[in-house]
């Protein structure tokens, strides 16, 4: 078989909400987003669910059907892009709360759904989402009468934690928000991490429940194991790969492993990145095709029957390391060709 295992520990996950869950005297909500960051949204929220989550985010009303489907009608499903031209009939069908980011929001919802439940997105700086000071002043009295289910905003640093923005970011959001009824919250991950400040009624990690920085500590959630197909021997002056960017300087032994950038595995990676044969680590060589790629595995004990990409020789945040890019880039590119296999929680 070729086919890549993507090993996904549904117990790391919900061991990750719970020491999130430790850190706040609040709500911990969970934000499944992005098919639950590339790992399965309907696994990974029945999953919470079970370990006591109430509250999950997504991006899109789309991405809460597939939600609402997998938890049924207990839990609330808030959706951070708020409503959308033509969202009305999925948000009341599958009953999600939309968080209203600005003053054409709230007129399409209330006319077209008047009565059913939302919450508002400021935006406190980061230029992104949600009313701006000068838009909530004009919007407050008549938003806030309507009893919205949560007043929320986003910040934009909270992974360096000594950045000036954080700090910015939390006067503003007091001063949009000081003295209301709604529950409010300001945290995702790094958030969280930054302190009690910041918690406010709510917190809604998601990289960290899935394993990446900044949450320094969380459990290793996945692992992907790639098949070998092919093992040769190289001689100097022998290339590997398209190009032939890479050229033997030692008599060498590679194998063609049965993964690619059409699986996510970032091209540009491959001059820096690695693979784990056993307990050995082994270069990628030469350039990663669309389902192929090389690997040095002269250093190898064994020739091996598969190697590991991800797991817990190498995290998402190493690998995103070797691409220039962040663990959540890694995670949300993993390919729809790997078997997805899940371990219980
Ligand atoms: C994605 C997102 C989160 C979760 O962020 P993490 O850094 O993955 O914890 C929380 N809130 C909003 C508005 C988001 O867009």
């Amino acid at each position: 078989m070729a086919q890549s295992v993507l090993t996904i520990d549904l117990g790391a996950i919900c061991a990750n909400w719970r020491a999130l869950a430790a850190m706040n005297a609040g709500e911990t909500a969970a934000v499944v987003k992005a098919n639950a960051y590339g790992l399965g949204a309907a696994q990974v929220a029945a999953a919470l669910a079970d370990a006591g989550a109430r509250t999950f985010f997504v991006a899109q009303a789309e991405e809460g059907v597939t939600v609402r489907e997998a938890l049924g009608p207990g839990p609330t499903i808030c959706v951070f892009g708020g409503h959308m031209q033509g969202d009305a009939a999925l948000l009341r069908d599958a009953n999600l709360v939309p968080m209203i980011n600005s003053i054409d929001q709230m007129l399409r919802h209330v006319e077209t759904l008047p009565g059913h439940p939302f919450g508002i997105q400021l935006d406190s700086g980061m230029n992104r989402l949600g009313m701006e000071p000068a838009e909530w002043s004009a919007l407050r009295d008549i938003a806030l009468s309507q009893k919205p289910v949560l007043v929320m905003s986003h910040l934009a640093c909270a992974d360096e934690p000594s950045h000036g923005m954080n700090e910015f970011q939390l006067q503003t959001f007091r001063q949009m928000t000081d003295g209301i009824d709604a529950p409010r919250s300001l945290a995702a991950t790094g958030g969280t991490i930054l302190g009690p400040d910041y918690h406010f009624d709510m917190t809604r990690p998601g990289i960290g429940l899935y394993g990446g920085l900044p949450f320094v500590d969380a459990h290793p959630v996945v692992s992907l194991s790639i098949p070998v197909i092919q093992v040769r021997d190289v001689n100097p002056g022998e290339s590997v790969g398209y190009g032939n960017s890479w050229v033997a300087r030692v008599p060498g032994k590679i194998a063609t492993i049965s993964a690619g950038y059409a699986d996510g595995i970032i091209r540009a990676m491959g001059p820096k990145a690695h693979v784990w044969a056993a307990e050995t680590r082994c270069k990628i060589v030469g350039r990663i095709s669309m389902d192929l790629i090389g690997v040095d595995v002269g250093p190898a004990k064994e020739i091996p029957e598969t190697v590991e990409l991800l797991g817990r020789h190498q995290s998402v945040d190493t690998l995103a390391e070797a691409a220039g890019t962040i663990g959540y880039e890694i995670l949300t590119s993993l390919g729809s060709r790997y078997a997805r296999k899940y371990i219980a929680a």
